[in-house]
């Protein structure tokens, strides 16, 4: 099965993608988490756009991708998270795959800001936690792997609201280019998964 999910920073993408990975055996995708990852050259070239909370450009973002489609996981299929971003994106993807489930997880501005600015995440396994609303047992480790948890450099307030404005604008149209249903994310982690499981056709 291959399934996109489409929110806001902060809707919980990244929590759903990772519980439905465990749950249908396939892998999440995070185009945040494949530039964050990358070194040397890329690294550089990437970090020009993204720490500013700026889009990285189209055709570099897809070759990216086509190199992680290309691993022997993504056989099954895959859950994208954060990829497309706009409808050129959208476009591309369409040239090189078919997707089955698209979701949207809808959630306030305001509540995306609040859950963002408490947001760490894990540097070693990515699992993310939220200071207000799920702090990990120890303070600055991680429940799953002990890694030590650490704040995006483009979670500052100004890179957050540009992302917002950069999701409304660009981001959200795409929606009418897919059959798609939706969730309201504000709802706990539980809800909201039972509700895209049942959804999902395929
Ligand atoms: P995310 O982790 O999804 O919030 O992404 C973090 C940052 O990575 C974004 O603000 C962009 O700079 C970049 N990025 C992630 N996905 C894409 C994409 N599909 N196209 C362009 N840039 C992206």
């Amino acid at each position: 099965m291959k399934l996109i999910l489409i929110g806001p920073q902060g809707s919980g993408k990244g929590t759903q993608a990772k519980l439905l990975s465990e749950k249908l055996g396939i892998p999440h995708i995070s185009t945040g988490d494949l530039l964050r990852k990358a070194t040397g050259e890329l690294k550089k070239d990437i970090d020009l756009y993204i720490v500013n909370g700026n889009l990285y450009p189209d055709e570099k973002m897809l070759n990216v991708l086509e190199e992680r489609f290309k691993e022997r996981d993504c056989k099954k299929g895959l859950i994208l998270d954060g990829f497309p971003r706009n409808l050129k994106q959208a476009k591309m993807l369409d040239q090189i795959t078919k997707i089955d489930n698209v979701v949207e997880i809808f959630i306030s501005d305001g509540e995306a800001v609040k859950r963002i600015s408490g947001r760490i995440a894990c540097e070693k396994c990515g699992t993310g936690y939220n200071l207000a609303t799920m702090p990990p047992r120890v303070p600055g480790k991680c429940d799953r792997c002990g890694g030590r948890l650490v704040k995006r450099a483009d979670d500052t307030e100004e890179a957050i609201r540009k992302r917002l404005k950069i999701y409304h604008r660009e981001t959200e149209p795409i929606l009418k280019h897919y059959k798609h249903f939706r969730v309201n994310g504000a709802k706990d982690i539980e809800e909201v998964q039972r509700e895209i499981m049942q959804n999902l056709n395929n």
